[in-house]
């Protein structure tokens, strides 16, 4: 058993829900089982499987499969249960689980002695239309069999095909699918619309210039400033931010990552611990881009934030049922963050935000985080900070 400062164990074994298991719940659940071994653990999630989301953009040149990780996979690996459900955390149902330390789904109770929250953010909603394809799609299938199929039902080739939004997400899909069109030798045009004058806006600079580079090479159109409306038969329907005016263009398909909604995040004191009325409930904890921490420590809706709250609120929740209650406060900051640019190009920063890397040294990054979280997966976990 691996040893955790400040945790002087009490005689209990404890029973732990986690509502997500996404890269927050997971983070939690190993973290929890290096000090504790023998806890009782459930994860509350409505797939079927663990989805490695940070990926699925890949699945443009990989099967889906490839990231997907069963959870009858992660039960029979770390000895936890699974329950295919859903559950919406309300502020009146909080204080109500912790009194009764028992939430019910369906037609099951389940009794904890600490409920960790980490159902993720939602994305943005869209009207679902035909010709739409949004990042949910991706989760039952591969990009390229959402792609074959368009292309197979319809006279797609030669049509240009839209992608909407150019932050991190829009942006690793932009260039994939760019690739896919390549290899596939498919003449569509394509295009990238974004409300904001450069891509990548939230980065520096640098990391705009050299995608927008990038994508001059390949010959994708970009569309600053500009608004989505909505995607009819065959054509796109935009409107200039500036002026208001609305105009069409032809596009066989519209890509829509609009990114996630920032609101219903449970607020948590630094701790991790939910507040309800500006007070923590001892017993339930929040992490991932569901939660935002009132704490020095990064609050982004990235993977590696969201592994590094998941595995502080797994440290306090182990240091609470102890004999000490000496809680650590979340304090991690971002190390970096690398953007796809397709198979052999990346950009990225890294230490700080200043220090934009590119090409094969960016790659070389992100495939290291990557094995870092596949290590994680199976129980071993390197990560220092
Ligand atoms: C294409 C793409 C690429 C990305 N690349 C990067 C990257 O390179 N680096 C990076 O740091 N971040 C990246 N991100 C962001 C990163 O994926 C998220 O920040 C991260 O997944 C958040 O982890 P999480 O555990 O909070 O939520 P998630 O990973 O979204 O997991 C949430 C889990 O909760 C479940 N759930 C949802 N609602 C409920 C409910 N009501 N009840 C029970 N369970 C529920 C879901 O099924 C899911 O399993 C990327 C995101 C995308 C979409």
């Amino acid at each position: 058993m691996a040893f955790l400062p400040f945790y002087v164990p009490g005689n209990k074994q404890l029973k732990i829900v986690i509502v997500g298991g996404g890269y927050a719940g997971i983070a939690a659940m190993t973290t929890l089982l290096r000090h504790m071994p023998e806890a009782d653990i459930t994860i509350v999630d409505p797939r079927s499987q663990h989805v490695k989301i940070t990926h699925l953009h890949e699945t443009f040149r990989y099967p889906l499969e490839d990231v997907l990780v069963p959870f009858s996979a992660l039960e029979r690996r770390f000895g936890c249960h699974h329950v295919c459900a859903e559950l919406i955390p309300q502020e009146s149902t909080l204080q109500q689980w912790q009194n009764d330390k028992r939430i019910t789904l369906n037609d099951q109770t389940l009794e904890f002695d600490y409920l960790l929250i980490a159902s993720g953010a939602a994305g943005k909603q869209v009207e679902p239309t035909e010709n739409v394809i949004v990042l949910q799609d991706f989760m039952t299938s591969s990009g390229t069999e959402i792609l074959n199929s368009r292309l197979d039902a319809s006279d797609v080739d030669a049509q240009p095909i839209s992608v909407i939004g150019g932050g991190a997400t829009g942006i690793q899909f932009l260039f994939e699918i760019a690739h896919f069109l390549r290899r596939r030798k498919i003449t569509s045009k394509l295009r990238l619309i974004d409300s904001g004058e450069r891509v990548l806006k939230q980065f520096p600079e640098g990391f705009s210039s050299y995608t927008q580079t990038r994508m001059n090479d390949l010959g994708i159109d970009f569309h600053p400033d500009t608004l989505y409306r909505r995607q009819e038969g065959g054509e796109i329907l935009l409107e200039e931010k500036e002026s208001a005016r609305q105009f069409a263009l032809p596009s066989a398909l519209s890509f829509l990552f609009l990114g996630k909604k920032p609101d219903n995040l449970l607020a948590a004191n630094a701790f991790g611990q939910v507040l309800a009325d500006h007070e923590p409930l001892q017993n339930i904890f929040t992490a991932g881009d569901c939660s935002s921490y009132h704490s020095y420590g990064s609050n982004t809706m990235t993977a590696q934030s969201a592994v590094r709250k998941g595995k502080l609120a797994a440290r306090n929740i182990l240091r609470h049922s102890g004999t000490l209650k000496f809680l650590e406060p979340y304090l991690h900051r971002d190390l970096g963050y690398v953007v796809n640019l397709g198979p052999t190009d990346a950009v990225g920063w890294l230490a700080l935000e200043g220090n934009v890397v590119s090409g094969i040294p960016a790659l070389v990054i992100k495939e290291v985080v990557a094995a870092q979280y596949d290590l994680l997966l199976t129980g071993i976990d390197t990560y220092l900070i």
